[in-house]
């Protein structure tokens, strides 16, 4: 036998739990989000890094022509110096032709050089560009995280209170019946005292025999689902929540009926 008390307690415990249920949910999501900013941060730096050393590569690669380029020149200075102490044409004719074939190369590198440059100046653009954007989205993600740390400071106070108000009503509910509706709200998704609305249940729908509808308007017995299993009350009980479902009902029936 159950009073109305028992009752009433079970569905404010009922409540407590589906709130909690829904805080932890909340509250595991955090962590999660900041995993997945923190990820999308490293993935933007190491992009810039790789940008960076390939920018290097080429920098040093560019030195490394231009250094080749002096040289060449050089060559080419040196041989003309030779020139005027050369005695047969034979050898004029050998040094000219490494005169021209040192200006091609030179011709070659001046082109190759010119193609380094305007990719290094086109890697800095786009490293100038990135590292911009890198600091926005830091600068975001902290905003992110002040908001998410005070979110989750929020929540757990909710938790708190919520948790001790669950104490509360747990008192007031004898233990073997508070065991039954924990085995089956742990069965049923979180969903173990539900209302029984005008002859049906409201978790799996299924009407209630009239029997069993008598027993639960006399509010002094709880009694289980055929169809869902879980303990059910009357809604009737409750005048508020009658109300809202008998609106709902409403609701529902209307949009039906502008719908056909
Ligand atoms: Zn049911």
């Amino acid at each position: 036998m159950a009073a109305s008390q028992e009752i009433n307690a079970l569905r404010r415990l009922q409540r407590e739990d589906r709130r909690l249920v829904s805080i932890e949910h909340r509250l595991e999501e955090i962590p999660r989000r900041v995993r997945e900013m923190d990820a999308d941060l490293q993935k933007l730096q190491q992009m810039l890094d790789g940008e960076r050393a390939k920018l290097e590569e080429s920098a040093s690669f560019k030195a490394e022509q231009r250094h080749l380029l002096l040289e060449e020149e050089e060559h080419i200075k040196n041989a003309k110096v030779r020139m005027n102490s050369l005695k047969t044409p034979r050898e004029l004719n050998a040094v000219t032709r490494e005169i021209e074939g040192t200006r091609r190369m030179i011709q070659s590198r001046t082109q190759e050089i010119a193609r380094i440059s305007e990719a290094v100046s086109e890697a800095e653009a786009r490293i100038e560009s990135m590292t911009t954007s890198l600091g926005q989205f830091r600068e975001e993600a902290s905003k992110e995280q002040t908001r998410l740390e005070s979110e989750r400071a929020e929540l757990t106070s909710k938790l708190e209170a919520a948790q001790s108000r669950r104490q509360e009503f747990k008192d007031k509910i004898e233990t073997e019946l508070l065991r039954t509706y924990e085995r089956i709200r742990k069965r049923n998704g979180g969903l173990g005292f539900v209302a029984a609305h005008r002859r049906h249940c409201l978790a799996c729908e299924m009407q209630v025999p009239h029997q069993l509808y008598v027993v639960l308007r006399r509010g002094d017995e709880i009694v289980d689902c055929d169809g869902c299993g879980r303990l059910l009350y009357w809604s009737g009980h409750f005048p508020k929540e009658r109300d809202r479902l008998d609106a709902k009902d409403e609701q529902s029936e209307v949009k039906r009926r502008t719908a056909t």
